[in-house]
């Protein structure tokens, strides 16, 4: 394999550029070059292509978003575009694909290998943490520390004026964002896509907090929540069912997929940039690159796609008892 191309697909998250950074200095190491796609799919159809060296990559690894920017592209869901994207592929000399980017990302990547049997790899990269085979996706670390820091503002106010705050943060399938920024950021409830808590438990037991002396309180809610149909209604249930709190609501919303990424998600971006492109080289194709026990490890795109990322159940229950 003597080219190789990387692209980011799908919603961004931090990390990509340290990704990117990775994908594009492994090459340089092993010789071989490297065209950055830009645009996801979009720019792999419209022939948006840009040689990468070493030096191409300098003063990104602390960025957030990515160089290379990313799209959804519709184009590429159709035949006749995805053969496009490999018209412009062979043309370029390409021989190898990095996909950095969702579950969607992929099975876009998958269907392409198997249309054309052109080798395609993948970088988790999204906040969520919603994906199979790795134990972090690149940007759920950095995510949490900016939903973390989000909390420890809002609890200053929550305190000052005996405020009960609902917090909405990321995860529309997943909880894994509010489930650990809950617990590090130290709130009453955490309420998660994966678990229908019920609206009188949550009452109940916010009196309970109430009587045990506390004056405020911070209810940690991810987008996908099923008990409220959304944060404002839960408030409003709240407000009408409860007494003596000045009840609020906080959606974070797409701030926590910016900022620099931080020190865990740029270490985590190097070793699968190297452990992509390596295995690309080995003649691998069809894997998504994760953190498996602390091991840079390979799982099949498809079980990455069909797989379920779990909650921690024992965090669950960490949860429920901080909240006494
Ligand atoms: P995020 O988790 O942030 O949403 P994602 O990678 O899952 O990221 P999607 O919008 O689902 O984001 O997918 C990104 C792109 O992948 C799509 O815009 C499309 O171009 C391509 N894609 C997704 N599903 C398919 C599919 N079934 N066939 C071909 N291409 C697809």
């Amino acid at each position: 394999m003597k080219k190789i191309a990387v692209l980011t697909s799908g919603g961004d998250s931090p990390g990509m550029n340290a990704a990117i950074r990775s994908v594009v200095r492994t090459c340089a190491y092993h010789g071989i070059e490297c065209l950055g796609v830009y645009q996801g799919y979009e720019g792999l159809i419209e022939g948006d292509f840009k040689p990468m060296d070493a030096r191409s990559v300098k003063g990104i690894i602390n960025k957030g978003g990515t160089i290379l920017k990313s799209a959804r592209s519709k184009g590429f869901r159709t035949e006749e575009g995805r053969k496009k994207a490999h018209k412009q592929l062979i043309d370029a000399g390409v021989e190898g694909l990095v996909v950095i980017g969702g579950d969607g990302s992929f099975t876009g990547a998958l269907i392409f290998n198997q249309e054309f049997n052109f080798p395609v790899m993948g970088i988790p990269g999204t906040i969520d943490n919603d994906i199979y085979g790795t134990s972090h996706t690149l940007g759920f670390d950095t995510a949490l520390n900016t939903v973390v820091d989000a909390i420890d503002k809002i609890r200053d106010t929550a305190s000052s004026h005996n405020r009960l705050f609902f917090v909405e943060v990321m995860g529309r399938d997943v909880g894994h964002i509010a489930l650990n920024a809950g617990i590090a950021g130290g709130a009453e409830e955490i309420l998660i896509p994966e678990e229908d808590l019920g609206l009188d438990r949550l009452v109940e037991s916010l009196n309970r907090s109430r009587k045990s002396g506390k004056t405020s309180s911070i209810v940690i809610v991810a987008e996908g929540d099923k008990i409220g149909k959304n944060i404002f209604e839960l408030k409003d249930y709240v407000d009408e069912n409860m007494e003596g709190y000045d009840v609020r609501v906080s959606v974070l919303g797409h701030m926590q997929r910016g900022g620099a990424p931080s020190c865990f998600d740029r270490v985590l971006a190097s070793r699968m940039g190297v452990k992509a492109v390596e295995s690309l080289l080995e003649g691998e194709t069809n894997y998504m690159v994760g953190l498996l026990d602390n091991s840079i490890g390979v799982t099949p795109l498809e079980k990455a796609i069909k797989g379920k990322s779990k909650i921690n159940l024992e965090l669950l229950r960490v949860s429920d008892i901080m909240s006494t």
